[in-house]
């Protein structure tokens, strides 16, 4: 069953010079209950746009100019501001690259993963807020919670605070969790650990993950369905699976010849595989 359905999103920027940037073009995919999607591509061609869309966090000048977004028979689209509120943090949370810029340096990481449960968990008193909060720092895997809850986000290492992010994230049990791009600041060793993090969590909570990457290593690691964006458009949709073993289109080929094969030695530029003077969307769409 799927928890949320993107059919036909457009999200433009308008210039002054009356320009229109269709960053978001027509795009339609599914995110299955419990699932994780992964949408690739390359920088500039929409993916983190298509997130801030279904979070409706985009400002001027860009505008969703069209399209619905379904959670769970709703579509989030014709909700007040008020009620998109809610949505945020309780029904849909977000994480995003570089958690220093969303961990407010002034308070301790323990006040703030308790901000989100104070906002969303009215019903929780004030110890069974502490408790959950370092029940939370344990599961993302922090040593010594308890002491951790008093620490500033400038204290903590960079795979921590992500971790930290990810606590505040998972605090109030969202269905869906969108993660734009949360391992690309980490070097590859922490990259694989907070990725096995989030799957595990995901395995015990259930929740839906929306998982944004320009990296093909990373939806190996952690996709069950996979979103190819090329220029605001999906050019190929398919299970991780057919998508590594059988690519249909050429964009994802070009792709997928980027990152090195096992055995096969060093990693090609994008340069040599994506062709800058080739028209990708000249070739037919491969929706699976
Ligand atoms: P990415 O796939 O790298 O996440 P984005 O979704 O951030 O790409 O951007 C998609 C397109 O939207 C790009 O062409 C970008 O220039 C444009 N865009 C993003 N943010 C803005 C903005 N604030 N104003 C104008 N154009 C923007
Ligand atoms: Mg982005």
């Amino acid at each position: 069953m799927n928890l949320i359905e993107v059919k036909n999103l457009k999200t433009y920027f308008f210039s002054d010079e009356g320009e229109v940037n269709k960053a978001v073009n027509n795009v339609s995919f599914e995110i299955p209950q419990g699932k994780t999607v992964c949408i690739v591509g390359e920088s500039g061609s929409g993916k983190s746009i298509t997130a801030m869309s279904i979070m409706q966090l985009i400002d001027h000048p860009g505008r969703i100019v069209g399209g619905e977004i379904i959670l769970e028979e709703s579509n989030l689209l014709k909700l007040s501001d008020a009620q998109m509120r809610k949505v945020r943090g309780r029904d849909v949370a977000m994480i995003f690259q570089e958690p220093m810029t969303s961990l407010n340096p002034s308070y301790t990481v323990g006040y703030q993963i308790d901000e989100a449960l104070r906002l969303h968990h009215k019903e929780l008193n004030k110890q069974q807020r502490f408790d959950k909060v370092v029940e939370a720092l344990d599961l993302v895997g922090i040593p010594d919670p308890k002491e951790k809850y008093g620490e500033y986000p400038f204290k903590l290492s960079g795979g921590q605070r992500q971790r930290v992010m990810i606590a505040i994230a998972m605090a109030c049990e969202p269905k869906l969790l969108i993660a734009d791009e949360p391992t690309t600041a980490l070097d590859v060793t922490i990259q694989a650990q907070v990725l096995d993090l989030m799957k595990k969590l995901q395995d015990e909570t259930g929740t839906s993950i929306l998982f944004i990457t320009h990296d093909l290593a990373v939806v190996y690691q952690i996709a069950d369905e996979v979103v190819v964006m090329y220029r605001g458009h999906i050019v190929e949709k398919a299970s991780a699976k057919e998508l590594f073993e059988n690519p249909k289109h050429p964009y994802t080929k070009a792709l997928l010849n980027s990152i090195p094969k096992p055995g096969v030695t060093p990693r090609k530029s994008r340069l040599d595989t994506v062709d800058d003077t080739v028209d990708y969307l000249s070739f037919p769409k491969e929706i699976r």
